[in-house]
């Protein structure tokens, strides 16, 4: 609050201020008019005089409210103060209103374009100070107005924004601190680069971002009616600037920044006598202008709050996940540009930063979708004005950065994406709400029995929580779904869609008979297409121990991947109730099945087991290496490995599998999820994963493989090591042959038998360092080059007791389960 050290000058001037000052008269520090001349009469709202902040010694010529003087609205000469009590304001003879300091020195001056007849200076009732002709009213003919060139606040009827002909850019600034009016480092403004949009400043940095206008409001900000004030915007050739005006003339009404970055509105209540705040700027963390980087979008009820556009990838995982997210997100499918792409509608979303944008007023939403379209670097249109049908056009160019979530109001918002990515986007989405529903059933059950037990005393209060937790959980299911109720997507999708009723018939209608198996996500069925094809159908079961994450992360990548050892999908199916995937149909189910299997086991010979080796090693080499996605597994093991009717491998079960970008090489994470047996020492003490971990189950695997026999809970009479540990012991003992299953070893292939024990215990090394990567292992099976010598290999104690071995081998009925082994650390 400033306080007026010299308030005899403020009252003095109180009666000035209903006044004007003519050419050659003046006003000043200790006298109101020096040299006589014609005062005209103006409004009683504001005053003009000298002023000095708070404690401070420095002078200043100010207006502020008759109601409060404290509240000084406009400074003349806030960097250039008065150093002492005389100053005198005037207009000279050129209309030029000039302050000036005891010596005559012109401290501050206004400008003008044109020399007047007779100027006047006139302090209007809005609080606009005028240089005019004194016989000319009109509006337009004003020489110089302090409208013009705001200080911290913005009065109705003031226009903040930019004269395009002349350059001028009116904006708020902040004072320095309470008791220097001096231009702070704060500012609002207009950017008038692409469509305009009103921007908060720090310096020469945008702080936050209101947003372009859009005809209601600027996107950014939910201007809601209210009865005392209405905004309006311009937008023309010549001028771009918005103002507000007040709805009830009686209430006065100020928006005010203030020297720490704040801006709040207050109006004036005449019962009080005081400024009561009516709105004061929110700091949440989605406001902090491009926190979640490009591509991205900021939702403040999520946690965290920065999530990809739909179709988008962290730049950086590692990153990401320790939540520096302002390296954005990229592309999961590069675009094709016409033909190939298409738009995803996002609805309820503050638009992205305008200032590379273009916009169209009088185009249709259909016109400017084409427009983008057909410019391949166009990445994004909306409406420009929502009201009603909506018109206009505003479209893109570059990264989309600072687009926000709204849970209320927000606009519609077309980013361009692959069409392949819109088809998997729209199976995700259907994913989703599914999942949503499913929740909610759930909490339905539980709260049900629940209210069995507790009894009638408690029914209220828990229905209370309940219908809470509920209403809770459809406000933040309608935020999410808002992005996925795009029928029209699915029209687009790449990814096949197979009707329910092909599906219910190849399986025939899901019966037992055709099950082949059930994983985390559900059940697994044969079918058979019309045409002959058969197909795996999984069928996303309500009560499927993977999550949903898994599941769309195994769509997401599985749909990218293509190589002859990996499983494919097909399609997937997307109807009723039911969410299915259908992949190739492998006749001879999981490897499991075959080398833990007594009597399987034995159709697989040694070339068989190095033609799955080797099938395998190739399809981690292209997740590692050669896929554009740079994928980590995470869950390699025996029962993940399909097998064809030639007994081709592909590795599936994408569920748990990350892709990496261009340059990362490793990852961690809180959530340890993988199985028991196949994990690295690493990614189970300290949640560390790169394509090293994957190298670690693939060595388990190539033992088991060798041995026929499971790592974990393998037996031994003689000691508790697990296979890696009894390869080991073995290998130093010089015994290797040992290892090898009876059923696979003869004479001409010892060696290269020998060679995969060697290989195996390389890649199951104790730090990821000492393991070869993907292609040396590919290397030394095919060549008969001398390998490192291998160290004791990571995790190979821990078996049961000799005593609790079964003899029993293992079977594909007995699958590993995947687990997560630590939440949180
Ligand atoms: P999953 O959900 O991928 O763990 O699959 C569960 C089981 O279903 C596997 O262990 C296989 O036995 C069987 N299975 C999964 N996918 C296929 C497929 N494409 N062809 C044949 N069997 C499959």
């Amino acid at each position: 609050m400033e306080t007026f050290t010299h308030l005899f000058v403020c009252s003095f001037f109180f009666s000035l201020l209903r006044t004007s000052i003519t050419q050659d008269s003046t006003i000043t520090a200790s006298q109101s008019i020096r040299d006589g001349g014609t005062l005209v009469s103006a409004g009683g709202s504001f005053q003009l005089g000298f002023f000095s902040p708070g404690n401070s010694k420095s002078r200043y010529v100010g207006i502020w409210y008759v109601i409060s003087p404290e509240i000084v609205v406009w400074v003349a000469n806030r960097n250039a103060p008065l150093n002492d009590r005389s100053g005198i304001l005037k207009v000279t003879g050129d209309g030029i209103l000039v302050l000036l300091n005891s010596t005559n020195g012109i401290v501050w001056s206004s400008n003008t374009s044109r020399r007047p007849e007779n100027p006047v200076a006139q302090l209007l009732d809005t609080g606009n100070l005028v240089v005019k002709d004194k016989d000319d009213d009109n509006k337009d003919n004003i020489l110089w107005q302090s409208f013009d060139y705001p200080c911290d606040t913005h009065l109705p009827e003031m226009k903040l924004g930019w004269d395009l002909v002349t350059g001028l850019d009116r904006f708020l600034s902040s004072w320095k601190s309470t008791e220097d009016p001096a231009q702070g480092e704060y500012s609002i403004r207009i950017d008038p680069r692409g469509l305009p949009q009103r921007v908060f400043m720090k310096g020469d940095s945008i702080k936050t971002r209101a947003g372009s206008w859009n005809g209601l409001g600027f996107t950014g900000r939910g201007l809601r009616p209210n009865p005392v004030y209405e905004y309006g915007f311009v937008l023309k050739e010549k001028e771009v600037y918005y103002e507000y005006k007040l709805l009830n003339k009686s209430v006065f009404s100020r928006y005010v920044l203030n020297p720490s970055g704040v801006a709040q509105r207050f109006n004036w209540v005449d019962r009080t006598h005081s400024w009561e705040p009516f709105f004061t700027s929110q700091a949440d963390a989605c406001e902090n202008y491009a926190v979640c980087g490009g591509y991205a979008t900021c939702n403040i009820n999520n946690s965290p709050v920065c999530a990809c556009l739909e179709g988008f990838l962290p730049k950086s995982p590692k990153q990401w996940d320790s939540v520096d997210w302002s390296g954005g997100c990229v592309r999961r499918t590069s675009l094709k540009c016409e033909d190939g792409d298409g738009f995803w509608k996002h609805k309820g979303v503050k638009l992205p930063d305008t200032s590379s944008s273009r916009f169209n007023k009088s185009m249709t939403l259909k016109e400017c979708e084409e427009m983008c379209l057909k410019n391949c670097s166009c990445t994004a249109y909306a409406s420009l004005d929502v009201r009603g049908e909506g018109s206009g056009c505003v479209m893109w160019f570059g990264s989309l950065v600072d687009t926000r979530q709204f849970s209320e109001g927000g606009q519609e918002l077309y980013i361009r994406i692959a069409i392949s990515e819109l088809g998997m986007i729209s199976l995700l989405c259907r994913l989703e709400k599914k999942r949503h529903s499913n929740k909610k059933k759930l909490v339905g059950i539980i709260v049900g029995s629940t209210l069995l037990v507790v009894g009638m005393i408690i029914v209220g209060l828990v229905l209370y929580i309940w219908k809470k937790k509920l209403r809770n959980q459809e406000m933040t299911k309608r935020n999410q779904m808002k992005d996925c109720d795009n029928e029209s997507a699915k029209e687009d999708m790449e990814l096949p869609v197979f009707d329910l009723a092909t599906i219910t018939n190849a399986t025939d209608n899901f019966s037992n008979s055709n099950k082949l198996g059930e994983g985390g996500f559900g059940p697994v069925y044969k079918g058979t297409l019309p045409e002959g094809r058969d197909i795996a159908v999984k069928k996303l079961s309500n009560n499927s121990r993977q999550g949903l994450n898994e599941l769309k992360n195994e769509v997401i990548l599985i749909a990218k991947l293509q190589h002859r050892n990996l499983v494919k999908i097909l399609g997937c199916c997307i109807q009723e109730n039911e969410n299915m995937l259908i992949y190739e149909y492998m006749p001879n189910k999981s490897l499991d099945c075959f080398i833990f299997d007594q009597a399987k086991s034995k159709l697989l010979d040694w070339h068989k087991r190095i033609n799955i080796i080797n099938g395998v090693a190739k399809g981690l080499l292209y997740l590692h290496e050669d896929s554009r996605l740079r994928i980590i597994h995470r869950d390699l093991k025996a029962s993940n490995i399909l097998l064809d009717n030639k007994m081709n491998p592909k590795i599936s079960d994408f569920g748990l599998a990350r892709s990496f970008g261009g340059d990362q090489i490793d990852s961690e994470t809180n959530r340890i999820i993988g199985t028991y047996g196949y994990m690295s020492p690493e990614y189970v003490m300290h949640g560390q994963y790169s394509v090293k971990s994957d190298v670690f189950s693939f060595g388990v695997l190539v033992l088991e493989i060798v041995s026929g026999k499971k790592n974990k809970g393998f037996c031994h009479p003689d000691h508790q090591l697990n296979l890696l540990g009894h390869a080991w012991e073995l290998w130093i003992e010089d015994k290797p042959i040992e290892f090898m299953d009876d059923l696979v070893g003869d004479l001409r292939t010892l060696s290269n038998v020998l060679r995969h024990i060697h290989v195996g215990l390389l890649c199951v090394q104790q730090r990821p360092e000492d393991r070869p990567n993907m292609s040396s292992v590919i290397q030394m099976f095919s060549s008969e080059s001398l390998l490192p010598k291998p160290k004791q290999p990571g995790f190979f104690t821990y078996s049961p007791k000799a005593d609790s071995c079964s003899t029993k081998h293992g079977t594909c009925s007995a699958n590993e389960m995947t687990t997560t082994i630590i939440e949180a650390r």
